[in-house]
């Protein structure tokens, strides 16, 4: 699914402009972000977890080509189906030959952040499969016709009186005068009508937190359950992760679970980890006859030798997200694409093309909390810049170019800077007439709409600077 085309300075304008959103949005620091501290002042070795779980995830991606052959032998070892996609369509098109070998009508999914990423419902739904999503928050999401907005909430942008009124409009099946005044009541009422659809499911599609290529697993985290029930009814279950997910070994695997867990939502562990090794085996209670697993590239091999490798360590936790000024701002459908946030500005630009997508970058003040909670150390500062870089040398910035340009100009010239530099000082000066702020200035009302400019207070640095060496001033 490509990002929007809209600029993103619109949609943050029209975000920072929608009262509803920016109430629920208010609570994202209260509760993930509180949670998160709350765990992590609990474990003491939290900063040591940290670089372990990045070291985990730099050894297997230097190793990936090993240790995904090494998943895909252990896999087919166990009874499962490894099937390979190069592309989003390849992907897709996988996926869909099994729905009709499996002669498939209804297909239920749990949260699977790739299959946003590939488009899947809707070349399913294209193909007249029904497709329901499963996750409390994807289900609302999908009868609203919305992508997410939170790589872990992806409702995040709804408060429970929004998707009060989505079910009363939807669920018309239901007595309109129901009571739904509590989480409780919305999550019962989801589970009636989901039930159903669990049992009679043809097919169930579930994502993957990591793959371990020491089993040939894959590991399944939901705190509702829904993916043990996605896929463990249905006769076919199919996996469907992206390359980068592959972990040596089990215990690998356990570290980055108890990072996953504390840093998204601020739990020690998630409330259902599952391991699926392959289909139902003789003697088993319950679970799929047939279980494939669709690894897609997607982007991703490329990724591996360029400049941005390190984003491919991402466990898809979202702390970058909760603690990002502009993310709590503006919400994860103004970045226009599917991953938002810090993670979205350096991951977009990188699957969607930065003609697409390379403006996220600009969508960040660098103040650098998203690397500083990343559990596995990504450097998604150093990583942003580099997609402005790219834009600065194919000027897709416009003025900031211009700008930019006219500044390194001056700044290889200290003399004409230094005259520069003391002329802006004392302009703007004049114009706050002595106020000690500007409330309005030519060119720059964007910035002068929400906050005073301070006034240039006394001399230039440099000339302060240059007095300072000639000990006028102590
Ligand atoms: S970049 Fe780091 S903090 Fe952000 S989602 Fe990925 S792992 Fe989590």
């Amino acid at each position: 699914m490509r990002p929007a085309a809209s600029p993103l300075t619109g949609r943050s304008a029209a975000a920072l402009a929608d009262a509803r959103l920016q109430r629920a949005l208010a609570d994202v620091p209260g509760g993930f972000v509180a949670a998160r501290a709350r765990v992590k002042a609990a474990l003491p070795e939290f900063e040591a977890l940290r670089r372990a779980g990045r070291d985990i995830k730099d050894h297997a991606l230097a190793h990936l080509d090993l240790y995904l052959e090494a998943f895909e032998r252990n896999a087919i070892g166990a009874g499962s189906k490894v099937h390979w996609a190069a592309t989003a369509a390849d992907a897709c098109d996988i996926v869909l030959s099994i729905c009709r070998e499996a002669g498939a009508r209804l297909v239920t999914k749990s949260k699977s952040m790739v299959s946003e990423e590939i488009g899947l419902n809707a070349r399913l739904e294209a193909a007249a499969l029904e497709v329901v999503e499963t996750d409390l928050g994807e289900y609302v999401i999908q009868i609203r016709g919305e992508t997410p907005s939170h790589l872990i909430a992806p409702a995040i942008h709804l408060s429970p009186a929004d998707i009060a009124e989505d079910f009363r409009r939807r669920h018309e099946q239901l007595p309109q005068d129901r009571d739904m005044s509590s989480p409780a009541a919305l999550v019962a009422e989801a589970r009636a009508i989901l039930r159903p659809k669990f049992l009679g499911a043809d097919i169930g599609i579930t994502g993957a937190n990591l793959l371990v290529a020491q089993t040939g697993s894959a590991i399944i985290v939901t705190n509702e359950g829904n993916a043990d029930l996605t896929l463990t009814l249905p006769r076919v279950h199919i996996v469907l992760a992206s390359i980068e997910k592959v972990v040596p070994t089990l215990s690998d695997a356990w570290t980055l679970l108890r990072l996953l867990a504390r840093s998204g939502t601020g739990q020690e562990f998630t409330a259902y980890t599952t391991l699926v090794t392959g289909p139902r085996r003789p003697g088993d209670p319950d679970g799929p006859e047939e279980c494939h697993v669709v690894l897609v590239d997607n982007g991703r091999a490329e990724l591996l030798g360029s400049g941005l490798r390190e984003v491919l360590r991402c466990i898809r936790c979202g702390a970058c997200m909760n603690h990002c000024p502009v993310y709590c701002s503006i919400g994860g459908h103004a970045y226009g694409s599917i991953y938002a946030g810090p993670i979205g500005a350096v991951l977009s630009p990188a699957l969607f093309g930065p003609q697409a997508a390379g403006e996220l970058a600009q969508a960040s003040t660098f103040c650098g909390r998203c690397e500083s909670v990343c559990p596995v150390e990504i450097p998604l500062v150093t990583l942003m810049r580099r997609w402005r870089e790219v834009s600065f040398a194919e000027g897709a910035t416009g003025w900031s170019k211009a700008l930019l340009r006219a500044w390194a100009y001056l700044a290889r010239r200290p003399r004409l800077y230094r005259v520069v530099a003391r002329l802006g000082t004392s302009v703007l000066a004049g114009l706050a007439r002595g106020r000690g702020a500007l409330s309005r200035l030519p060119f720059a009302e964007a910035w002068t709409r929400y906050r005073d400019l301070p006034a240039p207070q006394g001399a230039t640095f440099q000339a302060q600077w240059a007095r300072r060496q000639r000990r006028e001033i102590p």
